[in-house]
């Protein structure tokens, strides 16, 4: 038993979510929280959608709103997306909440406080015939770094890299087209280099994470630079010091107070749960929190925020960099226990991309198919150690062949027949060795399935537990308890539907974490009532702080199934059951096939 932080990277609120977006980490970060809750840890799921930064104000004035009117826009669009999905946050909520804006000031003011950030000048682009500042999102040129011809001040959207606008080639204003003119400007600077030390010590400790990332986050230490923390914008959160807090050209950068987001996420919900000071238990590096481990799931681009940056963060909001320091008023901070990153997720062979029409937004995909499906294919086939290719073929081949034969076979047949013969279920006497063997095969499947899904491998997790399923199907087949119609066969018929309802309802749970919708549907068609699998739900709430409205997601996880076999009751009543999963018409490839092509 421990407390358990799922923290789950923040979606960019710039539109809606893709499959390539929830395939990587939005799914697996689920899977993960829903085993940990039924192993009965205290688990506490946040994220939230991550709104300030450029690219929303860039998009917001093309389409002439508001930088706020489009982050409510997408906010509300990606809640309900995940919330399709059944993903189990306990919060998920937004950034440009008042609380998320005193959290992460509060960080910036003890960082600051304790030495961790420098003020350095550095050179800002103003526009010649005006004399005015050009935010960084106003400027376009040359990407120094791959040669692409529209970079922004700020960021190239082709490679990806964080820019400076003086490191454009011929950078060029996008207001009027003339060339900025580079005057020197202040901004705040956390300086890294005063972790390298501490971040080194830590990661030397750290066990069980996936090689790649343990060995990018060392490399990076050899070369740590401050990194500016403050951009010439006018969206994001303000600078919390004297001087700066009314000014309103500059920020606090976007991917600084996303970070702290996880942090914020924690607070908001302890402070609605009614007990405020509820995070601690998995925050507090002091007592409070000495059972607390904390899981980070994020795609591999976004390892660095998490190993190296996130925890200088914490580090030097705790006093413990190079230059010590005393802890802010929240207390010292864990650290993450494990970082754990995915890799890509490419569509037909091709990287996602909204504007060449390489996506299937998830709103859209569950128009047309089942959650559990597409979760189904994420589990078995998704980016977890490899970058991995989504195919219309391979979902509806894995959906077909898999699911529907495989799993949802077992659930139909076994369930009817005992429905048509018993009308309940029947009662399981003289077990035979092969009776015995199976249920032992099911039973063993918790301590296999767990521990992987524990290590992050869930691939391998769902393989044992599909294997589970493959082993009961066989098991029907050569015991065909169809033939076992005679009088004095009937107690041989009844024992075998017995033990394979026993293993349908064992082989359920394991999947549940997976495939939460048809999990519920398989329990009540066990004659199971109330909840099995928890799922979310969508809240409209007040901001705590006096701010506007929003939606969150939250939802009650305390109820519903445990990890272990529970034994199916003799002479629970059964109904004849409908299919769980859906078979899918090969026409459905070309149909979507020919939706790509537009
Ligand atoms: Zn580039």
């Amino acid at each position: 038993m421990s407390h358990v932080l799922a923290a789950v990277a923040w979606p960019y609120a710039n539109g809606p979510r893709h499959i390539g977006h929830v395939s990587g980490f939005g799914v697996p970060s689920d899977v993960f929280s829903r085993y940990m809750r039924m192993a009965g840890h205290d688990v506490l799921m946040v994220s939230g959608t991550d709104e300030h930064g450029t690219p929303i104000q860039v998009q917001a004035d093309a389409e002439g709103v508001t930088a706020r009117e489009l982050a409510d826009r997408y906010n509300r669009v990606i809640v309900e997306d995940l919330h399709g999905l059944g993903l189990s946050y306990d919060l998920f909520t937004r950034t440009t909440t008042r609380n998320h804006y005193a959290v992460v000031q509060e960080l910036f003011t003890a960082l600051e406080r304790n030495g961790y950030i420098v003020k350095r000048t550095t050179l800002g682009a103003r526009s010649p015939s005006t004399g005015r500042t050009l935010p960084d999102r106003y400027i376009e040129g040359t990407c120094p770094i791959c040669g692409y011809d529209s970079a922004r001040g700020d960021q190239c959207d082709n490679c990806g890299n964080q820019l400076d606008p003086e490191q454009l080639i011929n950078p060029r204003s996008k207001i009027n087209g003339e060339t900025p003119e580079f005057v020197e400007t202040e901004h705040f600077f956390l300086d890294l280099p005063a972790f390298a030390e501490a971040i080194g010590n830590w990661l030397d400790q750290r066990e069980n994470w996936r090689p790649n990332v343990l060995k990018f986050s060392r490399n990076l230490l050899d070369d740590l630079q401050p990194r500016a923390i403050t951009r010439d914008l006018e969206w994001g959160v303000p600078i919390p010091l004297d001087g700066w807090r009314d000014r309103n050209d500059k920020r606090i950068y976007v991917w600084f107070d996303a970070v702290i987001g996880y942090l914020s996420a924690s607070i908001e919900w302890a402070r609605r749960s009614g007990d405020p000071e509820a995070w601690r238990e998995w925050w507090s590096a002091d007592a409070q929190g000495k059972d607390a481990r904390g899981y980070y799931f994020m795609g591999k681009d976004n390892i660095v925020f998490h190993s190296v940056i996130w925890p200088a963060l914490l580090l030097g909001y705790s006093g413990e960099g190079d230059k010590g320091g005393e802890p802010g008023e929240l207390g010292r901070l864990n650290l993450p226990t494990e970082v754990v990153s995915s890799e890509f997720l490419t569509m037909e062979g091709k990287k996602f991309s909204s504007s060449r029409r390489v996506v299937i937004y998830v709103r859209d995909f569950l128009e047309r198919y089942d959650a559990d499906a597409l979760r189904y294919f994420i589990a078995v086939a998704g980016p977890e150690s490899n970058d991995t290719d989504f195919t219309w073929a391979e979902f509806v081949r894995r959906n077909n062949d898999e699911l529907v034969a495989g799993w949802g076979n077992l659930v139909n047949r076994s369930i009817s027949m005992a429905a048509k013969n018993f009308g309940a279920i029947p009662e399981a006497v003289d077990l035979t060795p092969e009776d015995e063997a199976l249920l032992a095969v099911a039973k063993a499947g918790f301590a296999t399935v767990g521990e992987l899904i524990g290590k992050h491998r869930q691939k391998a997790a769902i393989g044992e537990a599909m294997k589970v399923v493959a082993e009961a199907n066989k098991y029907l087949s050569e015991q065909a308890p169809w033939k076992l119609k005679s009088e004095e066969e009937k107690p041989r018929q009844g024992t075998v539907l017995a033990v394979a309802l026993q293993v349908v309802s064992d082989a359920n749970t394991l999947l549940t974490p997976f495939l939460p919708h048809s999990a519920q549907k398989v329990f009540e068609l066990l004659g199971g009532e109330g909840v099995h699998a928890p799922m979310p739900r969508i809240e409209e709430v007040e901001d705590l702080d006096g701010g506007p409205g929003y939606p969150v997601l939250t939802g009650d996880y305390a109820v519903g199934a445990r990890w272990e076999s529970v034994p199916l009751v003799t002479g629970t009543p059964l109904a004849a059951p409908k299919p769980v999963f859906r078979k899918l018409e090969p026409a459905v490839i070309e149909e979507e096939l020919a939706r790509l092509a537009g």
